[in-house]
């Protein structure tokens, strides 16, 4: 990962588990070691679950794409939202 792709460097894990609010800043490429791994806070649920970690790996090919297809970083960068909690990938030109 590079400098130039901002967007998918950094990535903000959330528990979903109604009134945790548990939160931790990682990457993409370390959110793989929360697969399984319960809650810290509340000890409920799986901070990422198999349809998580799916996403996940979306996310990472999408990046490894756009370094690919753009490695100096010229192209206008698009944000990248993992939602979790809807299971859903957005992606804002
Ligand atoms: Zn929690």
């Amino acid at each position: 990962m590079s400098k130039e792709h901002p967007d998918i460097t950094k990535m903000t894990l959330v528990c979903d588990h109604s009134g945790c609010g548990w939160t931790q800043d990682t990457s993409p490429e370390d959110a793989s070691e929360w697969h399984k791994k319960p809650c810290p806070k509340c000890e409920n649920g799986e901070i990422i679950d198999d349809d998580d970690l799916a996403q996940l790996n979306m996310v990472l090919c999408l990046s490894l794409f756009q370094q690919a297809i753009d490695p100096e970083g010229k192209l206008e960068r698009g944000s990248l939202k993992l939602d979790t909690a809807t299971n859903s990938v957005e992606i804002k030109g």
